[in-house]
């Protein structure tokens, strides 16, 4: 039962105040179909949004049913509309994008109405106001009559024991005005109806009371069929949604505007497109080549292709498994003679300096220009080098490239190191001048072998054993020198190194046993040890090609497997990891990068509050451009809370479609980022920088700024109260 007992309502405006009810008292209940009339501005809108908790009343009482009502909060009221209030109006306020179906659904939804009778419930709503073959018709397709059958099939899937129409016959025309009637009048059977008309006439056969109003008071209030008294019942509500009905009304919203949903996610792509862009670029320039040692034997090389191998065991590889392993999917190459990798081949007259790798680690649509080499005096160059085909370029081949002469072990003779002629043959795209590529052969080379042993600064030392008491050589900085004129088994040692551990050589036989991190050899080799005269080689081994090779070439303990295909690597790696689990493997390239420290903190700080920067402009462009989108979706969200969605659920609504569209263009972006780094272009291959922290990272970015958004649009959107939001549309 609904009482009102002597309610006034003033609007006042500055100059003002119109007294819109004057102590209107009056009691329904539901079986009725209450009509009421009156003059434009005599108040009948107004008591119509008071009765549905619309619009407030400053003097009186409104009851339902027996409960006071003039100390309720805000809450309340929406508490109260979502409970009582069933709306239909002049002009319709449904969802135009949404189907009939899909506005009676989402009503439904709303409602908190049993899952799996929803969609029964939906068509059994829609065949009653008779709109079965136009179910799943795009209501803003549908003729206004229609439309208003549309919104009373969704007032009545609200299951609101009040009704409210205001004018819902307005924009019709007299047939479907009288269908809409007729409905209504059925309605009433079980509910209280309360319509608002102009033209009395139209209703004179259906209504059960007539209220006229003039000048905000009651003028007339005539029983015309008395009904019997039942008492309006509380719809049921649910507690808000549910995760997955918000996630449903999401997407429902997403995906009938498509036209929308293209623009919105037009604008999304662009800004997670510079996004990405820009940060790959503050990755990759804070990002250095990370510092990987093995003991004491440092990687130079961190090639994505490659791949380190050796035995959990510390055992050399055995040939079965060598063949097994190059036989396997993915594997192109295997480095047998991994340190060469790590060499470097560096001009000092045009200052470059690379590493090496095989040609394997390219496809032919990498080379701009040129081809692969064919001999080992053949060299393929980055395009980032200022080399062309056709170039010679002669280029030392050792392990201390990257400093200067003076940089080297003492006494090693710069003018030793082996210098090799090369042509330019090809030139292929890439992002950094850090590798060269040469023929395969360039890594059995003996001679490119041995300069790699150069110095002790990669671990290398003898263990010398001299008629039965051991000396140890290790830990100091060394260089070969290669002389093919001597002896071979002969081993010339400058007369510094000689004193630094002890030893008077002229003559002696010893055993030697030659230690390198990973290449061995078990078999220790008989040497005659001589005191070099040559004072100016200090820290030297002089000897030749022949004994040099004798004492390390033998079992090989660690490998370079190149693997050039980034997109399979991990299944490469997992087929390497099962078929060989004796297997250690080390993918260089995976670990993750460390700050550059040349950059300094200052210069970290600057591209930080670069980025910083970047999102707020960011935040501000999106929100400029999703603005009037989201502006046109004001009226759905208004239907939404009269049809009785809460402003929490409305909210995650909004968040949730920013978010799907920004996870969709974030996954966009990334594929797409991804299939750049397969293809020859122009953009830089950033994903080489990324690691799974920074994917995370950006991607919680790309969320911070879609949740941003959508509070300051939600923020928006509810900033008016139902009723005004209403006039305005
Ligand atoms: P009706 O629906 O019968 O045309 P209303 O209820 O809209 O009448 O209006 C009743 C009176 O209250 C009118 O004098 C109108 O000018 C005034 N009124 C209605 N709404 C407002 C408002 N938001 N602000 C000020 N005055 C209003």
């Amino acid at each position: 039962m609904l009482k009102l007992d002597q309610v006034s309502k003033y609007y006042r405006s500055p100059e003002t105040v119109t007294q819109a009810l004057r102590r209107v008292s009056l009691s329904m209940h539901a079986g009725e179909f209450v009509v009421i009339t009156g003059e434009s501005g005599s108040g009948k809108s107004t008591l119509l949004n008071v009765i549905s908790g619309l619009d407030t009343y400053e003097e009186g009482e409104l009851y339902i049913n027996g409960e006071e009502t003039s100390y309720f909060t805000k809450e309340d009221w929406e508490y109260y509309r979502s409970q009582y209030i069933g709306f239909i109006f002049q002009n319709y306020n449904i969802i135009d994008a949404y189907t009939v179906y899909q506005n009676v659904l989402a009503a439904l939804i709303i409602q908190g109405y049993a899952p799996d009778k929803r969609k029964e419930r939906a068509m059994e709503l829609i065949e009653k106001v008779g709109l079965k073959d136009q179910a799943h018709q795009k209501s803003s397709t549908l003729s206004g009559g229609q439309k208003q059958r549309v919104s009373i099939a969704r007032a009545l899937a609200k299951d609101a024991p009040i009704i409210v129409a205001d004018e819902p016959t307005g924009n019709l025309d007299k047939e479907s005005g009288k269908r809409i009637i007729a409905l209504l009048k059925e309605v009433s059977q079980e509910k209280l109806v309360i319509m608002v008309t102009h033209s009395f006439d139209h209703v004179k056969d259906h209504a059960t009371r007539r209220i006229r109003l003039f000048d905000g008071e009651i003028n007339e209030d005539k029983v015309l069929k008395p009904q019997p008294e039942k008492n309006v019942k509380p719809s049921t509500m649910s507690e808000g949604m549910l995760l997955k009905e918000q996630l449903y009304i999401a997407f429902k919203n997403l995906l009938s505007a498509p036209k929308r949903l293209v623009l919105t996610m037009a604008i999304s792509l662009f800004i997670v497109a510079i996004f990405s862009l820009a940060y790959g670029s503050y990755v990759q320039s804070s990002a250095s080549p990370n510092q990987f040692t093995f003991g004491s034997y440092l990687f130079n090389n961190h090639h994505e292709s490659r791949i380190i191998a050796y035995r959990y065991d510390n055992q050399p590889f055995s040939e079965l498994e060598l063949n097994q392993i190059q036989a396997l999917p993915g594997v192109s190459t295997v480095v047998l003679f991994d340190p060469l990798l790590d060499m470097y081949l560096y001009s000092e007259t045009d200052f470059v300096s690379f590493n090496p790798l095989p040609s394997a680690v390219l496809s032919t649509r990498d080379l701009r220009e040129g081809r692969f080499p064919q001999s080992i005096n053949e060299i393929v160059v980055p395009s980032q080098s200022d080399l062309e085909v056709g170039d010679r370029i002669s280029l030392n081949l050792n392990t201390y490239p990257r400093y200067g002469w003076w940089d080297r072990p003492d006494g090693m003779d710069p003018g030793m190191a082996v210098v090799r002629e090369f042509e330019v043959v090809g030139v292929y795209r890439a992002q950094t001048v850090r590798y060269a590529i040469v023929h395969d052969d360039f890594f059995t080379e003996p001679i490119h072998q041995i300069q790699t042993l150069q110095g002790a600064m990669n671990d290398i030392h003898f263990e010398l054993i001299l008629s039965g008491t051991r000396q140890f050589l290790f830990g100091q900085t060394f260089a070969f020198i290669i002389d093919n004129q001597l002896d071979d088994n002969t081993i010339v040692i400058a007369q510094n190194l000689a004193t630094k551990v002890g030893l008077d050589p002229s003559g002696e036989h010893a055993q030697i046993t030659f230690k390198h991190p990973f290449i061995t050899n078990p078999n220790p080799v008989s040497v005659t040890l001589l005191r070099d005269t040559n004072t100016s080689h200090q820290n030297t081994l002089t000897l030749s090609e022949t004994t040099l090779l004798s004492l390390y070439q033998s079992e090989i303990k660690q490998i370079s497997i190149i693997a050039p295909d980034a997109l399979r690597l991990p299944q490469t790696m997992t087929a390497l990891e099962n078929q060989h689990p004796e297997v250690q493997l080390n993918h260089l390239a995976s670990f993750e990068p460390t700050w550059n420290f040349d950059l300094g903190i200052f210069g970290r700080v600057m591209s930080t509050i670069g980025i910083i920067m970047l999102l707020l402009a960011m935040y501000f462009i999106t929100y400029l451009s999703l603005r009037n989108i989201m502006q046109s979706r004001k009226k759905d969200y208004v239907i939404f809370r009269s049809i009785g969605a809460s402003k929490r659920d409305l909210n995650r609504i909004t968040l949730i479609e920013l978010i799907l569209v920004f996870s969709f263009a974030a996954s966009l972006v990334y594929l797409g980022l991804f299939i750049n780094a397969l293809i020859p272009s122009v953009i830089p291959n950033f994903l080489n920088f990324y690691t799974f922290t920074d994917y995370l990272f950006a991607f919680i970015l790309l969320l911070a700024l879609a949740v941003l958004l959508g509070l300051r649009f939600n923020k928006h959107i509810f900033q008016d109260s139902v009723i005004t939001a209403l006039r305005v549309e």
